[in-house]
């Protein structure tokens, strides 16, 4: 059976291109002991997808000549494992690919909900790195300020309505008056301002007249550095990502530390969403009130087709989606 891939041609010194990626026809992999046939349904789109082709993170490296690497919701279509059979909704480490093959005991077996693209937005990766980041991190009270940047985005917009359900008032920081009225209007955030107007720092001062208790970085760089000057004494700085330095051939950091980490006392922490999956059930139980009573809105940015993949991870570095970005590579069985 022949079927499409996308492979890395060669890897990006700075700006990613769709020259770097390139599509093949190649025969679908055969299926050993232990191990299933899968049928990608929906491919993650994340900002760690080109920090991966940077060099090793908290996974291994992706390099010129690999299948693209993703998170996957699959189908199982062949399986040679008595963990799974044909039919069974799985989530894993995946390909950009129509089909993959994968050890059984990698995958882990999903509910069968009625939009899968909820397990990978709300209920998935997004939805806990904010969930786990916010709480288990940034440890907020009600009344507190949270701010936080690439707003508009996947993590960013879980963090700030997570935000509002617990009391706090939220400020969002995104790219253009259009994005920042969305996440004022559509998400519920108290405000919003564009780090790409000039003048970002005296916009947050005045969005937040109480300073900043806590900021949830997405994004590194300079609106890290502006963020911190507004930081109260005790205040956490959440370090999720760093997006602003992924698609970049010259890494810049904030000039401000650790000087005003000293001086105002802060906790800046790191964390990958891995490391609280002992709390994924609280995660979900929360997230699932939160939507249930309207608190929480999913937004999900699907595009459509395996061969637009190159296009969805470069759109999503220049800021061209609102939500969780993926792409549907075949439908939701049963549809
Ligand atoms: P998003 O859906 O948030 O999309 C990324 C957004 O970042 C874009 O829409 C864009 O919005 C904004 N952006 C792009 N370039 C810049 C820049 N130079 N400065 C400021 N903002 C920029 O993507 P993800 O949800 O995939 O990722 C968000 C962050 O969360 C990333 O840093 C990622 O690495 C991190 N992450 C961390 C995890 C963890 O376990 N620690 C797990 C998952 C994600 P705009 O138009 O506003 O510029």
């Amino acid at each position: 059976m022949k079927m499409q891939q996308i492979v890395v041609r060669s890897l990006p010194e700075a700006e990613l291109r769709p020259d770097h990626f390139e599509a093949q026809e190649v025969e679908a992999p055969s299926t050993g002991d232990g191990e299933v046939l899968l049928r990608t349904i929906l491919m993650s789109i994340d900002a760690a997808n080109r920090s991966w082709m940077q060099g090793a993170t908290y996974r291994e490296a992706v390099k010129a000549g690999d299948v693209m690497a993703t998170y996957a919701i699959s189908e199982v279509v062949e399986s040679k494992s008595p963990r799974l059979s044909p039919g069974d909704i799985v989530g894993g480490e995946g390909v950009w690919a129509e089909y993959d093959v994968r050890a059984a005991h990698k995958l882990q077996k999903l509910p069968a909900v009625p939009e899968l693209s909820n397990l990978i937005s709300v209920y998935g990766i997004a939805g806990k790195t904010a969930f786990h980041g916010l709480v288990g991190v940034g440890q907020p009270m009600a009344g507190e300020t949270i701010l936080v940047s690439a707003a508009a985005g996947s993590v960013g917009g879980y963090v700030g309505q997570i935000g509002k359900a617990l009391g706090c008032r939220v400020v969002g920081i995104a790219g253009g008056p259009e994005k920042c009225k969305w996440v004022v209007d559509e998400l519920g955030f108290d405000a919003c301002v564009d780090y790409r107007e000039a003048g970002l720092g005296k916009a947050i001062r005045a969005a937040c007249p109480d300073g900043v208790d806590i900021y949830f970085d997405n994004v590194g760089g300079a609106v890290l550095e502006t963020a911190l000057f507004a930081m109260n004494e005790r205040g956490r700085v959440v370090c999720c990502g760093a997006i602003s330095q992924y698609d970049s051939g010259a890494p810049s950091g904030p000039r401000n530390l650790p000087g005003l980490v000293v001086v105002k006392r802060l906790r800046m922490e790191g964390f990958i969403v891995m490391d609280f999956a002992r709390d994924d059930a609280k995660a979900t139980r929360a997230l699932q009130h939160w939507v249930q009573s309207g608190q929480i809105k999913v937004f999900e940015d699907i595009v459509e087709g395996l061969e637009n993949a190159p296009h969805a991870l470069i759109g999503l570095l220049a800021g061209d989606n609102k939500g969780k970005r993926m792409v549907r590579v075949a439908a939701d069985p049963g549809k």
